[in-house]
């Protein structure tokens, strides 16, 4: 493909999925200005992010370090807002606090510890995310668990005031908010309608963690009804990824 045939299709594909935000807000009464849109890069080129940034995209999404390390650096000459999405491995977390900006998928105090040392040692202040199971098996939350589901990982919803409150404890992070995936097998309108509620605990707690980051390709409107204020997208926009698991 020409490069500016990856344009224009990358192009319509953003114009379509800002329609789409646009609608979906309408229809939740809410203003669509209250919705950033992530694009997910993740397995694209840094090419790509260019073109997303030419077309005024500003906040990238990415899943593994180092990948996501390699392409903040090579766009380094650009201003772009860096969301790391995926699991937070605890050995890397400080690496991922030297140039994420936000991060979505935290999920025990272990990487919150790891993630604020690494943010110090760098004087930033990276906003992050309580990432919440939305697994139907994890709700009512058993003791302990602080994680479950392989893969997709979240702590139990009643285990997910805990993690905020670590998180706004730790110098070099800032709490934003709440995160989740919808789980497969359940419609996701009824998941993101639990993430809701964790989040509306979570703002009583901590008034200023307004974040609310749901919503991928298939369900962002589903995501948006509920009250999502970042949807992650990337298929949608970019086309579908090879299978990488
Ligand atoms: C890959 C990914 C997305 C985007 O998924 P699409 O279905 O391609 O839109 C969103 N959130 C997370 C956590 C991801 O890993």
């Amino acid at each position: 493909m020409t490069d500016q045939a990856r344009r224009d299709e990358i192009e319509a594909n953003l114009a379509a999925i800002l329609d789409r935000i646009a609608s979906a807000a309408a229809a939740a009464g809410r203003h669509p200005g209250s919705i950033t849109l992530v694009v997910v890069t993740k397995t694209f080129p840094v090419e790509d992010i260019r073109l997303l940034a030419d077309l005024g995209v500003r906040d990238i999404g990415e899943n593994r370090h180092p990948e996501a390390a390699d392409k903040a650096t090579a766009l380094s000459d650009i201003d772009l807002r860096w969301h790391f999405v995926g699991q937070v491995q605890s050995n890397k977390a400080a690496r991922i606090a030297s140039y994420a900006d936000v991060v979505h998928s935290i999920d025990s105090s272990r990487v919150v510890r790891r993630l604020g040392m690494g943010a110090e040692a760098d004087g930033r202040l990276v906003t992050c995310l309580v990432q919440v199971s939305l697994d139907p098996q994890s709700r009512g939350g058993s003791p302990g668990a602080e994680s479950v589901g392989p893969g997709r990982g979240g702590a139990a919803p009643d285990h997910a005031a805990e993690v905020a409150d670590a998180v706004a404890s730790t110098p070099g992070l800032r709490l934003g908010g709440v995160m989740g995936v919808a789980p497969q097998g359940e419609p996701p309108a009824r998941a993101f309608a639990r993430l809701g509620e964790v989040a509306r605990q979570i703002r009583g707690r901590h008034p200023s963690a307004t974040m609310m980051s749901a919503g991928m390709s298939g369900d962002f409107p589903d995501a948006i009804e509920a009250g999502a204020t970042h949807v992650r997208v990337g298929s949608a926009v970019l086309g579908s990824r090879p299978r990488l698991r």
